[in-house]
């Protein structure tokens, strides 16, 4: 078919979402015309502009709406052998773009992997037709552990009741287990059903990815499939290609896997649900746990062909410290919430207690001290008695600054408004913000002075330091001590984390530095202290979420101790602060959740901040700061003047600079809007969209370099 011919029988129009990028002018469909007739959620390659992309069909229009024959464009060609995208999907597809504030297509094309629009259709077809090798074997009865009485009672609730499902469990308290299981259920009772488990980051995968492929793999080996980032092209496609064929029954991946097309879709699974990564920081700025709750809705309001009715889909969000949003949910009753307070083990004395915490109050030890000489002590012991211990400072490098004490010169980055950080392992100073990585000049370049020196501690500092101080100390056998540091650093190459992981775990290490990174997911069986040695930045930060990820953090931290730790050995975590009266590490002290939550929701609702009010963000990136919030400012002045609709329930705040202002030389501010009212501030920003588009063309903002928004932020 020559795409330019007009068929002088039958001509069908449609309506194609195409990847168009933000701020375009081009929210939805674009209209195009075809002689077959095509159906909605067809995937089909269109020309737009000179190139040819891969779109897809949204709608079956009536007529052209107006267009001449010869204004429009034929459809090149659809992508045959691969099934619609169903209704649901792009419901869900359309409720994120609204939602987040981005174009349809810019949603619905990074929703399906990059390799789809690369394929030439027989290399598709190809793709298609490679048969699976179905395995399946009947259910051999294989032995499964005896569920603990808190397992079956979530299990037997979760049968139960259909709101979507918050699992508090302790870390260790077998939610996994409950996981499996439920899955277990979905997909025996429905041969077609379908499972979609998330979780927050790649290098979590390969543990969890085992436990579920061991366990359904009589289901057959290419039923489990993984969706992540860290796949390669060709792989993510054929994990997509399953599931979308729903010959995956059960799908691991990380937040983009919510958007990813199941057709039978019947139980989505978001563990750690509290976790940062689940929302993503660029693009469609969604929240995956957000999507997940709304797409169980949905997915269980349609009917699929296969049945007169629908089916349900549950939902389960499951964390040790719940997001205060999904805690707050279950205090109203939207969600259901099931308790596991016993870790799996615990009549077994102390295996199965929870650590110690012990605080040291910094107030009262040597000035200027990093460990203070208990904490070191007990290490020193630890190390006795061949136990591990795992310290963690959340900075990487060497010294987050070095300075001149002569002229006062500080290691600034030329490039953003930040120091860079002292790496002493290869001698840079590296801008953390921007790269921007220089050798350690061998004097002070204001003064000349050559006493320049490192001012505070970061990972690799510490690690170093923790040498001299355990100088001596030997390992039950007389051997030497080993001092090993995990952090973004050290763990750069692809493998690395898993060999230091590895070297832990068959105890070759005694002291563990590192940064968050080792404190979620990781199971260590032989460390029987944790302890972190600065954590008092977050009780202050003027980032309201701050002291809700500090606690997470510190009860995921002292999860770490001991999990499996040989009977007697009763584990401590240590936490340095000069303000132990604080109420978050009394609330620590009992490992008591809810206590925490119930005072951060107080401050949380006196202040209108989530998830009692709600709130946005404009960001907007110049190369002066004036212009940066000149346009933001404008912007809202015209929303103003314009009495868009909810702007009465809408307050927005005049712009300011960001936290980290410039970044490789480019200013960036922010404005916050906030509502009491999520459907008013949905209403505002929709109409501020295009009036901050039409802002953005005036002559004196022209230079601006972009803007995007971000709904329900995690950071302000
Ligand atoms: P969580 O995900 O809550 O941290 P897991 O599901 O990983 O906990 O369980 C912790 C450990 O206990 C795992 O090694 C798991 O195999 C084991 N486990 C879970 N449930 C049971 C059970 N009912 N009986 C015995 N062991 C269990
Ligand atoms: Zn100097
Ligand atoms: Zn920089």
């Amino acid at each position: 078919m020559k795409p330019e011919q007009i068929a002088t029988n039958m001509v069908f129009w449609i309506g194609v979402v195409v990847a168009t990028p933000a701020h375009s002018g081009v929210g939805g469909p674009l209209t195009y015309r075809s002689e077959l007739p095509l159906a909605a959620g067809q995937l089909v390659r269109v020309s737009l502009g000179r190139r040819e992309v891969l779109g897809v069909v949204w709608e079956l229009l009536p007529d052209s709406g107006g267009l001449a024959p010869a204004q429009t464009k034929a459809v090149l060609g659809a992508l045959e052998g691969l099934a619609p995208l169903s209704a649901t999907w792009r419901k869900l597809v359309a409720f994120t773009a609204g939602y987040y504030q981005r174009s349809l297509g810019e949603v619905a094309l990074a929703a399906l992997p990059p390799q789809l629009r690369e394929l030439s259709t027989s290399q598709l077809a190809r793709r298609l037709k490679r048969p699976i090798s179905d395995t399946s074997s009947a259910e051999s009865l294989r032995e499964l552990v005896e569920l603990s009485p808190e397992q079956a009672a979530a299990l037997a609730q979760l049968e139960a009741d259909h709101r979507p499902a918050l699992l508090f469990g302790s870390t260790g308290s077998g939610k996994t287990e409950v996981y499996l299981r439920a899955a277990a259920r979905v997909l025996a009772e429905d041969p077609e059903a379908q499972v979609l488990v998330m979780v927050p980051e790649i290098n979590l995968t390969p543990q969890l990815q085992a436990r579920f492929e061991e366990r359904f793999k009589h289901l057959g080996r290419e039923r489990v499939v993984a969706l992540h980032s860290g796949l390669t092209p060709a792989q993510r496609l054929k994990s997509w290609l399953a599931a979308h064929a729903g010959v995956a029954r059960l799908v691991l991946g990380t937040r983009m896997a919510v958007l990813a097309s199941m057709p039978n879709l019947r139980l989505i699974v978001v563990d750690e649900e509290h976790d940062p990564s689940y929302k993503q920081q660029e693009g469609a700025r969604y929240s995956a746990r957000d999507l997940a709750v709304y797409r169980a809705r949905l997915e269980g309001l349609a009917t699929p062909e296969s049945s007169a009715s629908p089916k349900n889909c549950s939902v389960i969000l499951g964390s040790a410290t719940p997001s205060l949003e999904s805690w707050q949910a279950t205090l109203v009753g939207r969600y259901q919430r099931l308790t596991m307070h016993e870790r799996i083990g615990s009549t077994d004395q102390a295996a199965g207690s929870l650590p110690t915490v012990r605080l040291v109050d910094m107030n009262h030890q040597p000035k200027h001290c990093t460990l203070a000489p208990p904490l070191l002590a007990a290490i020193a012991q630890r190390i006795a008695r061949g136990e591990q211990s795992l310290i963690f400072l959340n900075r990487r490098g060497y010294a987050p600054v070095l300075a001149c004490h002569d002229c006062g010169w500080k290691s600034e980055c030329p490039h953003c408004s930040a120091y860079r950080v002292f790496h002493k392992i290869d001698r840079t100073l590296r801008c953390h913000h921007c790269g921007f990585t220089e050798r350690v000049p061998r004097a002070c370049p204001s003064c000349g002075n050559v006493d320049i020196a490192p001012v505070g501690r970061g990972t690799e500092r510490l690690e170093e330091h923790l040498a001299e101080l355990l100088q001596g100390i030997t390992r039950p056998d007389g051997s030497p001590l080993v001092i090993a540091r995990i952090d973004a650093d050290t763990t750069r190459l692809k493998g690395a984390l898993e060999s230091q992981l590895a070297s832990v775990h068959a105890g070759e290490v005694d002291v563990l530095v590192g940064t968050q990174m080792i404190a979620k997911g990781h199971d260590f069986r032989h460390i029987t202290l944790v302890a972190a040695v600065n954590p008092d930045g977050a009780l202050f930060s003027s980032d309201f979420r701050a002291p809700e990820r500090l606690f997470g953090l510190l009860m995921q931290a002292t999860g770490r101790a001991g999990r499996n730790a040989e009977k007697g050995a009763q584990s401590e975590m240590w936490v340095q602060t000069f303000h132990p009266e604080h109420p978050l590490f009394g609330a620590l002290k009992k490992h008591d959740y809810p206590a925490f939550s119930a005072q951060e929701l107080a401050d949380r609702e006196a202040a209108g901040m989530s998830p009692f009010g709600f709130s946005a963000l404009v960001r907007a990136e110049a190369r002066s700061q004036d212009l940066a919030q000149g346009f933001l400012n404008a912007a809202a002045a015209a929303a103003q003047a314009q009495a868009l609709p909810g702007h009465d329930m809408v307050t927005p705040y005049p712009a300011v600079p960001m936290t980290i202002q410039r970044v490789a030389n480019v200013e960036r501010a922010q404005m916050l809007v906030e509502s009491s009212s999520r459907v008013a501030l949905q209403r505002f920003l929709a109409a501020w969209q295009p009036v901050m588009a039409a802002t953005r063309q005036q002559a004196e903002f022209k230079p601006l370099i972009r803007w995007a928004m971000d709904v329900d932020p995690l950071a302000i």
